[in-house]
C-alpha cells in the first residue's frame, strides 16, 4: 500500500491510499479541481478512484466529495450523521458504514473507521489494510486520543496523525479565549504533546513511518511538532517522520519501507 497526502490543515485535508488494485481516498476537503490537479501529479486519472470515504462533515474533509464521487462514478461513504450534516441522504451513490464496520472499499483494501471525539461532529479514525494484511492509519481532528483507538494503532506500520498545535503557542497567540478553550478542549484537535504521548505508546518494532498531519498555520510550525514528537518516540522508534504541509503532494510512503518518495513536480 502506498500513503499520499494530497495535503493537510484547515483549508483541506485529503489522502490517497493506492494498493496494487485499488485507489481510495480518504477525505476530499479541497474544490473538485484542486483535487484533480494533485491526482494529476501523481499519475492517478480521477476516474480510477474507487471509493470516498469522508470521515466527518466539517468543509475541510467533505468540500468536494459529493461531486467528485458523481463525476468520477465512485462510491461515497460516511456514517448516517455525517451524512444527516451534509444533507446527503438522498446520494444514490451514497454507502452507510457503522461504528467499527469493516468496508470493503476496493478490491484488495478494507477500512475500519474508530469514533473519535471531536467538537459537534461524529469523527472516525480509518485504519485501512492490504491484501497482506499491512495496515495504514489516518487520524485527524481530534481533542483527545481514546484507549480504543490506541489499541487499533498498535497494529499499523504506517500512521498519519495530527498534530495540531504548540500548546504555548496557541495560548500565548491571538485567538479569543472561547476558541482557544475548544481547540485544547476534549473536542478539539491534538497538540504535539499529546501526539507524542500518544506515539509514546503506540511505537512498535513494525511500524516504519509516521506522518504528522492538520498542521495549525497559526499556532504550530513543523520544526516545533517534529522535534517534540521526536523527544518522545527517539528511543524506541527508528522509522521516518514526516511532515504533510496544506498543499502537497510532496511524498509518499511505501508500507513497510521507511523512508518516503519525494514526488517530482
Ligand atoms: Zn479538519
Ligand atoms: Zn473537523
Amino acid at each position: 500500500m502506498e500513503i499520499t497526502h494530497l495535503g493537510s490543515g484547515s483549508r483541506g485535508n485529503s489522502v490517497l491510499l493506492s494498493t496494487p488494485e485499488s485507489n481510495v481516498l480518504i477525505d476530499c476537503g479541497f474544490s473538485l479541481k484542486k483535487t484533480e490537479s494533485k491526482l494529476q501529479k501523481l499519475d492517478v486519472n480521477p476516474k480510477e478512484i474507487d471509493t470516498i470515504l469522508v470521515t466527518h462533515h466539517h468543509s475541510d474533509h467533505s468540500k468536494s466529495a459529493l461531486r467528485a464521487s458523481k463525476k468520477w462514478g465512485c462510491n461515497l461513504i460516511s456514517n448516517a450523521e455525517t451524512a444527516r450534516r451534509l444533507e446527503w441522504e438522498d446520494t444514490a451513490r451514497l454507502r452507510i458504514f457503522s461504528e467499527l464496520e469493516r468496508i470493503d472499499a476496493g478490491v484488495d483494501i478494507s477500512l475500519l473507521t474508530v469514533p473519535v471525539p471531536h467538537d459537534d461532529a461524529e469523527n472516525v479514525a480509518v485504519i485501512a489494510c492490504d491484501s497482506d494484511g499491512k495496515r495504514a492509519a489516518v487520524v485527524t481532528d481530534l481533542g483527545e486520543v481514546t484507549a480504543e483507538l490506541i489499541s487499533h494503532l498498535k497494529n499499523c506500520n504506517h500512521i498519519s496523525i495530527e498534530a495540531n498545535y504548540d500548546h504555548d503557542r496557541l495560548m500565548r497567540g491571538g485567538y479569543p479565549d472561547s476558541l482557544k478553550r475548544r481547540v485544547s478542549g476534549r473536542g478539539g484537535h491534538l497538540s504535539n504533546y499529546q501526539t507524542a504521548n500518544a506515539l509514546q505508546e503506540i511505537v512498535h518494532p513494525e511500524l516504519h513511518s509516521i506522518v504528522l498531519c492538520h498542521l495549525s498555520e497559526s499556532n504550530n510550525q513543523p520544526h516545533i511538532a517534529e522535534s517534540e514528537v521526536l523527544m518522545g518516540i527517539c528511543d524506541s522508534f527508528d522509522g521516518s517522520l514526516s511532515i504533510s504541509k496544506q498543499e502537497g503532494p510532496d511524498f509518499s510512503n511505501w508500507i513497510g519501507q521507511s523512508n518516503p518518495e519525494r514526488i517530482v513536480a
